[in-house]
């Protein structure tokens, strides 16, 4: 059997030792790697080699870190401190080795992947795209235990090891270079020969003499440690806690600042933020896994009616040239297929058209695409006012207004003009696919693909099952949403389906706390303290408070015995307040700059302010209760098969806080 990590002597006399997780395309740290990597460095040890290189044989990965189904086990702080020196001591052997050890960096060098790279005493990175180094951990409610916080300050300064751990971000090879993180950068077609080269010099000189870098004051560690708990309001304590051990292991030994690492890395890696936040992470990587499956008896369930199953979705075809149809159109460009977008008017589509050049050089700013990337991605949308293109289509999405018969009636016009293979799809946030589609030949090819606004900026999609749709539908639009680098939940149609619904009765329950005397500022602030990024109210003059009104009126009509509509956003229509889109003072806030008050307009509309008086768990309490119990309601309705796609949705689609982990987590 192969092990994870081999070695062995070249010519020249560099040992090298390779990091090759067999059946896996990547390679992570757990504990037969770190025996393996044990066992490598014994044999090696006893051989006559002049330096070492540690590679890896992976295309695209170097060390990912350590394996996260490790870390979340580990069962008490006193474990997990004990982890942590077993990896520290693993990696001291590798800055302790009696030969210089190069770390030949080519694919993502990650967490405990990079914390090995510091223990050598020479890095090359190759140019590679795949490139990427550094210490994530924060990110993760985790902080670097196998000696990244004792290391990084002493090779890059205290500031700049704060600023890389607190960001948490992976930088490419480039910016390593320039960061210090790693010592040279070579062409990613040479860099095993590179990797070699330094192995031969380090061999002549012996491990470079570094300047002991600058250290940083206590005022700048207070600052940054303040501004750590700020970004999170103080909810997730991985990233000051990393401040803290490198301000302590400051001036000390490296023996002395690995031993404060490993006690801070039991106290971190056993809180519920690092539980909850590793769960989110495992959410949103099992998206790569979801099928079609649940929904659909394995062996068949297709009607096959006119549905090619294998056929790859390329031309897309957008109707509508409002804020989602161009928002989609875009997106469906930026990712390479070819798009015609419809829309009734000229100016409607030459509107969109200049939308969506407008988000191709924000990202061509933003340094997320390349200028030439953009423009060919332009290049690849056609606006029309006419069907023509449309039969080229392999699918099309439907971004109309949100109106039943408006829909209707287009899907009856769509029809007649594309191919009978054709995926017909709608974007409604809450209507039902199959009151949409109703009359429409060939019902097994209809879904519901609903993408969230901004679409360039929010990763969910509902993928919406009519009572219809044909597995192979299902399978090929799945595969197209995901081929899109969102991230689906897969719905059975239904009013409003699942974001929508819950985050609307949500809403309208804050609306009536409001209705009932609870003053704004106080029903948002205590939202914001449970941990979302913006109370309700805030959120409805982002939403729009016409939209809102719009689709309590929605939910009324699709669940009368259940949700009685508030009728505060109606009295803001009266008076004239539909939101922030319309205006600075036209919502529950007025908006100077940053600063946003509570919009004087609003007062008179409701009863006597703070008539009502609530402490803020009772807020929360009320409203949490009302959005986890719908939530409920739809898993046992059958809306959702699981309560891991039920949380993946709220946390992508509506800011839920990560920290908490998922509305329904256990
Ligand atoms: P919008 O008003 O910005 O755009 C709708 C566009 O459709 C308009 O440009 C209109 O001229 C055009 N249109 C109307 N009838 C047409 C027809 N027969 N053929 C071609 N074009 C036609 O609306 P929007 O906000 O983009 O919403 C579109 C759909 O997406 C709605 O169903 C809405 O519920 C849903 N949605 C909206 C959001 C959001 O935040 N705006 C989010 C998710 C889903």
């Amino acid at each position: 059997m192969s092990l994870p990590v081999s070695f062995s002597v070249d010519g020249d006399g560099v040992g090298w030792i390779v990091f090759d997780e067999p059946g896996a395309r990547a390679n992570v740290v757990k504990p037969a790697v770190q025996a393996a990597l044990g066992a490598a460095l014994d044999a090696l040890e006893k051989l006559p080699v002049r330096a070492v290189v540690i590679a890896s044989a992976k295309e695209r990965v170097f060390l990912a870190g350590a394996d996260l189904h490790w870390m979340v086990a580990l069962a008490s702080p006193a474990d997990a401190s004990a982890c942590s020196r077993t990896g520290q001591r693993l990696f001291q052997r590798i800055a302790d080795f009696k030969v210089p050890v190069v770390a030949a960096i080519h694919g993502a060098c990650a967490g405990g992947g990079y914390e090995l790279a510091l223990a050598c005493a020479w890095r090359v990175a190759s140019d590679a795209a795949a490139t990427v180094v550094g210490l994530p951990e924060t990110g993760l409610g985790a902080i670097p235990g196998w000696g990244g916080c004792a290391r990084l300050p002493r090779l890059i300064g205290a500031r700049a090891a704060v600023d890389h751990i607190v960001k948490a971000a992976l930088v490419p090879a480039g910016e390593a270079l320039r960061a210090g993180l790693v010592d040279e950068v070579v062409p990613a077609a040479e860099w095993i020969g590179r990797a070699q080269a330094a192995a031969l010099r380090l061999a002549e000189t012996g491990r470079p003499m570094r300047p002991e870098p600058a250290g940083a004051d206590a005022a700048f560690f207070a600052e940054a440690k303040a501004a750590a708990l700020r970004k999170t309001r103080g909810r997730e304590p991985a990233a000051p806690k990393a401040i803290e051990v490198i301000e302590q292991g400051q001036g000390r030994s490296v023996a002395e600042a690995l031993e404060i690492e490993a006690t801070a890395f039991g106290e971190i890696m056993t809180s519920e933020v690092f539980r909850n936040l590793t769960r989110v992470f495992f959410l949103k990587e099992g998206v790569k896994h979801l099928t079609v499956d649940a929904w659909f008896p394995p062996s068949g369930g297709s009607s096959g009616l006119g549905v090619s199953g294998s056929g790859l979705v390329r031309c897309i075809g957008v109707v509508g040239a409002g804020v989602m149809g161009s928002g989609i159109a875009q997106w469906c460009a930026a990712r390479g297929h070819e798009v015609i977008m419809r829309d009734v008017k000229p100016e409607f589509v030459e509107r969109g058209l200049t939308v969506i050049r407008g988000v191709f050089d924000e990202a061509v700013e933003r340094q997320r695409m390349t200028a030439a990337d953009a423009a060919a991605g332009l290049a690849r949308v056609r606006g029309t006012t006419r069907w023509e293109g449309f039969a080229a289509c392999d699918l099309v999405i439907e971004a109309v207004v949100e109106n039943v018969a408006a829909k209707q009636a287009l899907f009856k016009e769509l029809a007649g003009v594309v191919r009978a293979d054709c995926v017909l799809a709608s974007n409604t946030s809450a209507l039902p696919i199959e009151e949409i589609m109703a009359g429409v030949p060939g019902p097994e090819r209809t879904i519901g693909i609903h993408f969230f606004n901004p679409v360039s900026r929010m990763p969910l999609v509902e993928l919406v099952l009519s009572p219809h749709t044909a597995r192979t539908t299902a399978e090929r639009t799945l595969a197209f949403v995901k081929g899109l680098g969102k991230s689906p939940v897969i719905c059975r149609s239904s009013p409003g389906f699942l974001v929508t619904r819950v985050l609307f009765f949500y809403l309208n329950e804050a609306c009536r706390l409001w209705e009932q005397g609870v003053p704004v500022e106080t029903l948002d602030a205590a939202m914001r303290e449970w941990g979302w990024p913006m109370g309700p109210l805030r959120l409805i003059d982002e939403v729009g408070v016409d939209v809102t009104d719009f689709i309590f009126g929605e939910m009324a009509h699709y669940f009368p015995a259940r949700f009685t509509a508030t009728t505060m956003c109606g009295r803001m229509l009266a008076a004239g307040l539909k939101g922030r889109k319309n205006g600075a003072s036209s919502g529950f806030y007025t908006y100077a700059g940053k600063t946003e008050t509570v919009n004087p307009a609003v007062d008179p509309l409701g009863p006597a302010r703070g008539t009502a008086t609530m402490t803020s768990a009772e807020i929360a309490e009320r409203l949490m209760g009302v959005m986890t119990g719908e939530a409920r309601r739809c898993l046992d309705e059958g809306v959702l098969k699981s309560a891991d796609e039920v949380d993946l949705a709220m946390l992508l689609g509506t800011g839920f806080p990560a920290f908490r982990g998922g509305l329904l987590k256990k």
